[in-house]
């Protein structure tokens, strides 16, 4: 049964990690296994990490073509019967849910293209354990979509934004659009959303304007994250290498004052605050990769194939398996395994991933 749905090479053939119970049977349901163990349900990597948090990817579609994402053609998508559909995408959630994910992170490429968004983020808001959903977008459709999401349960939005200027904003993504983008951000926060923008740090494209977005920070209730240019399919490489997170932290003109908050267990960002400012700054290195070890995160892109790392090949294929019709237990078995074989970092993952770099984030699932 799923031993043929994983990718081949990958996960780790045999028994699973003594610490796992057989799929759908926890330690608590073993007679004579003594007391509950609460984590006996949960995923754990061969690391120790506990894996909580699950970016669920909704489309392979986007309606821009940011150069660092993906040529100027676009990319290969797959056929709209080999998305996974919305109730495929709810079921899968209950059950990551029972495995004990707590976050679902919305992506796509772009989610709001997606029709039956708002079925699904109230669906998995409204799971038993009341998962906390959240949407990472780039803003073009935010206005149209913004009540019908806040209804559904949404309460924080990654906007993906990449300069404050309209003509940087247009060579960057390809597309017009730019003053509806701008606008999303204090729509959202009129709604009450919470609100963090997403600026990939391009050099000769947008590095002129990070002291601009640090100003976005001042009077807003905001987060500013600087993210490191990662290397998928686009033209990451021809903006030249990118810059390290400690150079962008360097080069803001409130370097001399800014104040490092303390960092959360799991987070892929750090964060700082500037004295005086209602919002925050962040920075993510994404290329730097110096949080894999405490990375709590699994994918699961448009397709049904699941991730345990960004820059890993796929390490289950759900959709064929819900598709031939797979219970449950098959189904968590095949995601146990997939993290059975995680690896210790991005550096390893990427390693392992002997078609590296080909893949556009639309296709992974950002
Ligand atoms: S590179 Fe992989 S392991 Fe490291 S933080 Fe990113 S997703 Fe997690």
């Amino acid at each position: 049964m799923s031993a043929g749905h994983i990718i081949p090479g990958h996960r780790p053939s045999g028994p699973l990690p003594p610490n796992r119970p057989p799929a759908g049977l926890s330690a608590a349901g073993v007679p004579g296994a003594g007391p509950p163990d609460p984590l006996s349900d949960v995923l754990v990597d061969p690391q120790g990490r506990r894996l909580d948090y699950l970016r669920l990817a909704v489309t392979d579609r986007c309606n821009l073509r940011c150069r660092y994402c993906m040529p100027a053609a676009g990319v290969a998508l797959g056929e709209r019967d080999e998305v996974l559909s919305i109730d495929e995408m709810i079921r899968l959630g209950a059950l990551f849910a029972g495995l004990g994910v707590r976050s679902f992170r919305i992506t796509g490429g772009e989610p709001l293209v997606r029709r039956g968004l708002t079925t699904l983020i109230s669906a998995l808001g409204a799971l038993p354990s009341a998962p906390e959903v959240l949407l990472t977008t780039n803003g073009l459709l935010l206005a149209d979509n913004l009540d019908a999401l806040a209804e559904a349960g949404l309460r924080r939005v990654n906007l993906s934004l990449d300069s404050l200027e309209e003509g940087t904003w247009t060579a960057i993504t390809r597309r017009e659009g730019f003053e509806r983008v701008r606008a999303a951000i204090d729509l959202v926060l009129a709604r009450g959303l919470g609100l963090k923008i997403n600026m990939v740090v391009l050099p000769g494209w947008n590095d002129h304007e990070l002291d601009d977005f640090v100003e976005l920070t001042r009077e807003r209730a905001l987060t500013v994250r600087f993210i490191e240019p990662m290397p998928f399919l686009g033209e990451g490489r021809l903006c030249g290498p990118g810059i390290a997170g400690p150079e962008i932290l360097a080069r803001l003109a409130v370097a001399p004052i800014i104040e490092a908050e303390p960092i959360r267990a799991g987070a892929v960002e750090k964060l700082f605050r500037v004295p005086g400012f209602a919002g925050k700054v962040g920075i993510i290195e994404g290329h730097s990769r110096t949080f894999c070890g405490t990375c709590r995160r699994l994918r699961v892109d448009a397709r049904g194939r699941m991730r345990t790392c960004l820059y890993g090949k796929p390490s289950a294929f759900l959709r064929p398996l819900i598709r031939s019709g797979a219970d449950d237990a098959s189904l968590i078995e095949a995601i146990r395994r997939a993290v059975a074989g995680r690896l210790p970092d991005g550096v390893a993952a990427e390693a392992d991933h002997r078609r590296h770099n080909l893949e556009s984030m639309v296709n992974i699932g950002g």
